[in-house]
Order: C-alpha cells, then structure tokens, then sequence
C-alpha cells in the first residue's frame, strides 16, 4: 500500500519542479509584445514589469501629473459626476429639479458634453447620455441616445 503513495508524492514533487521552472523560464523569457510604457523599450526580466529603468518610470509618472493631464481629469471628473446626478434623478423619476438643489448636490452647469436642439428648439445640455433642459429656475431632466438603460 505504501508503494502508490511514494508514488503519488513522487509524481507532485515532479510537478513542483515543472510548474517552478516554467515560472522561472517565464520570467526571465523576452516577451516581444511587452513594452516599456515610457519609451516603447522592449522589455526583458520579470513578468510584472513595466518600465525599462528607473528614469522611465519616474517620467512616466510626472508626464502623468502634468498640469494638463490633471485639468483633463479634473474636467473629466466633473462631468462624471453631472451625468451620475443626471443618472440618479431620472433613476428616481425626479424628472424637474430645482437649480439650486442639484448645485448643492455638485452639479456643474459650466461643465456639459454638448448641446442638442430638438425639432420644437428645446436646447438639451448634455453629459454624455443624460441631458437637462433649462428653464430657469428649474430643469428638466432626460435621457438622451438610443436605448434606454435599466439601473
Ligand atoms: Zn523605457
């Protein structure tokens, strides 16, 4: 009985073996698709890594903090937010809202994807596929674009 299991152990220890020397031929392997994301740099060594050096990184990182990199995200993030306030009053059928309760909740009006007018000349302001119509005071709010989508 003991001669199937010296077996069985013998066989995982194998397979230890193997699945460790293909880990190790993987890492060190030249993979021609992976790059440096800095320099396009082919890269070589771990399977994880990104840059080609130190100096690459770094740039990598400030081209990232770039004072326009930060603007487009920050208008990016503003309108994100307009579409998700859209989102959530017409998910709650609150479909005429005050101007005033939907800049508190941090809604912008500087900050809209585009602009489309209707057949009546209804402007529809826009964040990407949620529009409101102004009407002074208040705003009416709606969906916009092919299908509707359930939330
Ligand atoms: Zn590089």
């Amino acid at each position: 009985m003991l001669f199937p299991v010296f077996i069985l152990v013998y066989c995982c220890r194998l397979l230890k073996l193997q699945q460790a020397y293909y880990i190790a031929r993987e890492s060190t392997m030249i993979d021609m698709n992976r790059r440096c994301r800095y320099c396009e740099t082919i890269l070589s060594g771990r399977a994880d890594k990104q840059f080609c050096t130190d100096h690459c990184r770094s740039a990598f990182h400030n081209k990232l903090k770039h004072p326009l990199n930060f603007l487009i995200r920050q208008l990016n993030k503003q309108l994100l937010k307009n579409r998700s306030l859209l989102a959530a009053c017409y998910r709650k059928k609150l479909v005429r809202v005050s101007r005033n309760w939907l800049s508190q909740k941090g809604f912008s009006f500087q900050h809209i994807t585009h602009i489309i007018q209707d057949q009546q000349g209804a402007f529809y302001h826009c964040c990407y596929d949620h529009a409101y119509i102004d009407h002074g005071i208040d705003i009416v709010v709606t969906q916009i674009g092919g299908k509707r989508q359930s939330y």
